[in-house]
């Protein structure tokens, strides 16, 4: 409060990771720094700029710079193996010659805030004399769990059973992050998460959370020994919580065009709390055989379900599914998962567990029915029902290490009408007024992102 008019002349610029669960909370913080009074500049790659559906309204700049593949992205490269050390070499090369450029054209930068993924923009900030924050879009339990990974504070491959750190529940091997506990199974990504993180990080004027204080009270003060960190969020768009940005009610940058008349006609005909809504997020892969457990499961629950399926999955779904289905369930390509969730149509969520995801079903008040696959989604799926209790995780058959159709329906059934259903409600919607304060005014979150308008200025 009060920066806007000195503010004006601050700038920052913004660098997520180009996926879809980075740019979400990256743009929706750089929405914060705006309604501060700072500009905010985004930066997009080539690639996305042409496939994006942006907000035209939007208050953010976007700039772009190359990651190597202009045409495809992340596609075209075919392989994280190939997509990432590339994106790190020619990334880094145009991130420096865009700063450049937005200098020589009279806007200087006073601060860049970048994925925690990125550690090649602390350096290249460095040599402009630039400020830098790393913004975790993770899990401070995940960030915990690969820092001590990096530093050599937890060996690979684990010994098991369990793992116990600092300011974390112990945790099962299997409950930590697919990267860790699959030792050796995304090498590329592995160097990102573990090694590329904590490069540099000690260099970063801030480190930022997107969770609020009270989510993991005891991960954050355990990490704040290390780094000036600050918890910033949930950033969820402004209207479904504090209501102070007008009109705030999308995060602006869709990967995938949504369904959204479908989507939005299709819940409004349904009873109150009925539907379960299904998503595996913008990257998750199922096979063919999980995909078809998934949709029995599904079918045989007798629940309206709307399941968003990517088309690229879509081929997987097992034949005649959407027309046997169509009186109970409606299956989408992409829709807009905020204004879905916030249905009151919604009776819970089956989802991959990706971090925003939680975040959002956390922030409006809806339990969560878990099926994580990989990455940090299972740890967050721990959390989600042992820690934040607003869930139950729908767990593998030990003998074929499927979710099975069975395991499915008995799963809806528990989470729509059984006790652990009702307990997840009333925590989520415990969790729904913790965020809300911690984004409001004067909130725990709020105060950092002031604190952090105040420092820019002042030095
Ligand atoms: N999302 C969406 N429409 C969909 C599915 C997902 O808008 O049909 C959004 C969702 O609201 C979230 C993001 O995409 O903000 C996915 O991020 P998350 O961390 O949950 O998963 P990821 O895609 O990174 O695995």
């Amino acid at each position: 409060m009060g920066h806007e008019n000195k503010a004006k002349k601050a700038h920052v610029l913004i660098f997520p990771f180009p996926a879809q669960g980075h740019i979400n909370p990256m743009l929706q913080f750089a929405k914060r720094l705006v309604s501060k009074g700072v500009k905010a500049t985004l930066v997009s790659t080539v690639f996305l700029s042409k496939t994006t559906f942006s907000d035209p309204t939007s208050s953010i700049d976007i700039q772009t710079i190359s990651d190597g593949f202009d045409e495809g992205g992340y596609n075209q490269a075919g392989s994280p193996d190939v997509y990432l050390p590339t994106f790190w070499s020619v990334g880094s090369k145009s991130l420096a010659s865009l700063i450049k450029k937005l200098v020589d054209a009279g806007h200087p930068i006073d601060a860049i805030v970048y994925d925690a993924f990125l550690d090649f923009a602390l350096d290249v900030a460095k040599q402009f004399g630039i400020r830098t924050a790393a913004f975790f879009t993770q899990a401070c339990a995940v960030n915990s769990v690969y820092y001590h990974v990096s530093k050599g504070l937890l060996q690979l491959p684990l010994p098991g059973p369990k793992v116990s750190l600092p300011g974390l529940p112990p945790l099962e091997v299997s409950e930590l992050p697919s990267f860790v506990c699959h030792h050796g199974s995304y090498p590329a990504w592995f160097d990102v998460v573990v090694n590329h993180q904590f490069s540099n990080i000690d260099e970063a004027d801030w480190v930022f959370l997107n969770i609020f204080y009270d989510l993991e009270k005891e991960a954050v003060d355990w990490m704040s020994q290390f780094w000036n960190v600050m918890t910033i969020g949930p950033t969820i768009p402004s209207m479904y919580l504090d209501r102070r940005l007008e009109n705030d009610k999308h995060y602006g940058m869709h990967l995938f065009k949504p369904k959204t008349g479908t989507c939005m006609n299709w819940l409004s005909g349904k009873p109150k709390s009925s539907v379960v809504y299904v998503s595996f997020g913008s990257m998750a892969e199922l096979d063919v055989v999980q995909m078809a457990e998934l949709a029995w499961g599904l079918k045989g629950s007798n629940c309206y379900f709307m399941w968003v399926v990517r088309e690229s999955e879509q081929a997987k779904l097992p034949k005649n599914f959407i027309e046997e289905t169509a009186e109970k369930g409606l299956v989408v390509s992409w829709c807009p998962q905020l204004e879905v969730l916030s249905h009151e149509s919604i009776g819970c969520f089956l989802t991959h567990c990706g971090f925003n995801s939680v975040l959002e079903a956390l922030s409006l008040g809806v339990p969560l029915l878990a099926m994580p696959q990989w990455t940090d989604q299972g740890t967050n799926a721990k959390y989600v029902e042992d820690v934040w209790e607003i869930g139950m995780r729908a767990r593998s058959d030990e003998e074929n290490g499927l979710v099975t159709r069975e395991i499915v329906k008995h799963c809806i059934k528990e989470s729509t009408e059984g006790e652990k259903g009702k307990e997840a409600r009333k925590n989520a919607s415990k969790w729904k007024n913790l965020a809300r304060k911690a984004v409001d005014e004067g909130g725990s979150s709020d105060k950092n992102i002031d604190e952090f308008v105040t420092k820019l200025l002042g030095d």
